[in-house]
């Protein structure tokens, strides 16, 4: 039986209605075998990270821990009938979950919030709230078993964003969750904690904020590699029907991505659309798995974003921008045919944790130029005019401005490149610097800061038959 393995965010866990609309999608999918990757319910991660950080006064303590018990009994009020044993179960899980987080307050308290209680307080919301979807299945007769992924998912020791040691990972997933869904008599659902696993000797990581998303793609790529059934699938379900050409902020009406790769679903991904997690993709990339964004409240919408092997050429995928991008240009003529010259300013922006994005050079090699994000200006060109390589043969210019990436392989064609231009010089928007690497799905093109929306706007409308069309 194919797998399906589902996430739930916060968003999909609010009230009675949104659990309801859970059971809703189960009976969609009853023929399908299930793992339900959960989301803390909304806002519970930044509240408990908040309250380790505010120890100071034992007011402020009380009052946040007050507040998260609050929020869970709000929602097990409304969807558990007080006074039954499902209740109080949850209700004894959460006195329990909050007793153990604050003895873990005290410790910081006393300690310090160290990388790994950063880690162990933000996993209690994941924790509370895969728990009462087990338990809200089981009080509606659904089978269903809870897996904290801190049994299953062993990462590297980087806490607050650790990474997946797959191979452990593997044999934990073919040890506690294939005999579950592999077991053909019984048909259990699988409630699994996202955002959270245990580095080797134990202690709770964490996989970065929103990743929720990479535990549903960590596990599937588990599940194709030990279990017998490769016929596997992710779904995320969503506050939204997927994702948007372009983000509505910038243009009102925005088409739906139907298809896409792998490879343009991590452009996307990367360039600021927050409702796909980019590094979840790399997990299922290597087997093919397909990956859906759907609406959680239309779960039967025709029209839903799927990122699997197939795509579509005649479509620009979408647009996405960087409003606050510095670009720095280096100009020397004495840079040309000169081994090791962009190293040693890479070195720099490096040891100095700046993060460079786009890249451009002439082949003439007078000038290089780069992006930073504004942010970082500042310690870059600093970091620049103290090096040694600096000298007087070198001029070091910047001007904060915004980065547009037009995304699909409908760029690789001379007639988008040429229609884009067209577009902009139309409105008069300079384009300041331009990027494609090799054979890349991505045009990225630098223009005035204050040109960001106009830029956006014409090529959408000039370009509008090269986009999916609107549904
Ligand atoms: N609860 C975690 C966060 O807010 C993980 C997630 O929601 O995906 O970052
Ligand atoms: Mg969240």
């Amino acid at each position: 039986m194919p797998i399906v393995v589902m996430k739930f965010g916060g968003s999909c866990l609010t009230d009675k209605i949104s659990f309801k609309q859970i059971l809703k999608i189960t009976e969609l999918y009853k023929n399908v075998k299930k793992v339900y990757v959960t989301s803390a319910f909304s806002g519970i991660t930044d509240l408990l990270l908040k309250t380790a950080q505010n120890l100071e006064d034992i007011k402020d303590i009380d009052k946040n821990i007050a507040l998260i018990e609050k929020k869970h009994i709000d929602i097990i009020e409304q969807i558990f009938k007080e006074e039954t044993e499902y209740y109080f179960k949850v209700k004894d899980w959460i006195d329990d979950k909050l007793s153990e987080l604050e003895d873990t307050l005290a410790d910081i308290k006393e300690f310090g919030l160290e990388p790994y209680y950063k880690d162990y307080i933000s996993s209690f919301g994941e924790i509370i709230s895969t728990y009462i979807l087990d338990q809200y299945l089981a009080s509606n007769k659904i089978d269903s078993v809870y897996i904290p992924a801190n049994k299953v998912i062993i990462t590297n020791d980087e806490f607050n964003n650790a990474y997946p040691l797959y191979d452990l990972t593997n044999s934990r997933v073919e040890k506690y969750l294939i005999p579950i869904l592999e077991n053909p008599k019984k048909d259990i659902i699988i409630c699994f904690t996202g955002f959270i696993g245990r580095n080797k000797i134990g202690y709770i990581t964490t996989l970065g904020r929103g990743g929720s998303d990479y535990s549903a793609t960590i596990l599937a790529h588990s599940l194709y590699n030990v279990g017998i059934d490769k016929n596997i699938k992710v779904i995320l379900w969503k506050d939204v029907g997927g994702l948007l050409a372009i983000n509505p902020k910038y243009v009102p009406q925005s088409s739906l991505i139907k298809n896409l790769d792998y490879t343009e679903a991590k452009h996307i991904a990367n360039f600021g659309a927050k409702i796909l997690h980019p590094k979840c993709l790399e997990a299922i990339e290597k087997y093919k798995i397909p990956l859906e964004i759907r609406n959680f409240d239309n779960p039967l919408e025709k029209n839903f974003t799927e990122i699997s092997e197939h795509t579509d050429v005649k479509h620009i995928k979408g647009i996405s921008a960087v409003e606050l991008a510095t670009i720095i240009t280096i100009i020397s003529g004495s840079m040309v045919d000169v081994p090791g010259i962009l190293a040693k300013i890479f070195k720099k922006m490096s040891k100095n944790n700046i993060s460079v994005s786009l890249v451009a050079q002439s082949s003439s090699e007078i000038s290089t130029s780069f992006i930073v994000k504004a942010e970082d200006s500042k310690k870059a060109i600093q970091a620049l005019k103290n090096s040694e390589f600096y000298s007087e043969f070198f001029e070091i210019k910047w001007e904060d401005v915004a980065v547009i990436n037009i995304i699909g392989l409908k760029v690789l064609e001379n007639q988008t490149k040429a229609k884009i231009f067209n577009a902009l010089d139309k409105k008069n928007i300079k384009v300041k610097s331009i990027s494609q690497s090799y054979d890349e799905l991505n045009l990225s093109i630098v223009i005035a800061k204050d040109r960001l929306i106009d830029a956006i706007k014409i090529i959408h409308d000039d370009l509008y038959e090269e986009f999916e069309p609107i549904n």
